[in-house]
């Protein structure tokens, strides 16, 4: 999955982009976080993470800690869109 660092501005440009509805406002922290069940690196939907495409900073990465495969990202992709 992707994650979003520190250095977001809360800019928003990522938010309407996902095709997962993974990413939310964090009030609190007043940045944009990925939630790690809806991400999948948008496999399934887009060649490319669409969030990445969009932000303005660059700040959205894969994260090394929550890797996953392409058979993990796509079940799970299958799981979201299965109504
Ligand atoms: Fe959503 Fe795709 Fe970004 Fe994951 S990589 S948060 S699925 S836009």
């Amino acid at each position: 999955m992707m994650k979003i660092l520190e250095d977001c501005t809360s800019c928003a440009a990522c938010e309407p982009e996902c095709p997962n509805g993974a990413i939310s406002h964090d009030e609190a922290a007043d940045l944009f976080v990925i939630d790690p069940m809806r991400c999948t690196e948008c496999v399934g939907e887009h060649d490319e993470p669409q969030c990445v495409e969009v932000c303005p900073l660059d700040c959205i990465v894969p994260d090394p800690a929550r890797a996953e495969t392409r058979d993990q990202l796509e079940a799970k992709h299958a799981r979201l869109h299965a109504d």
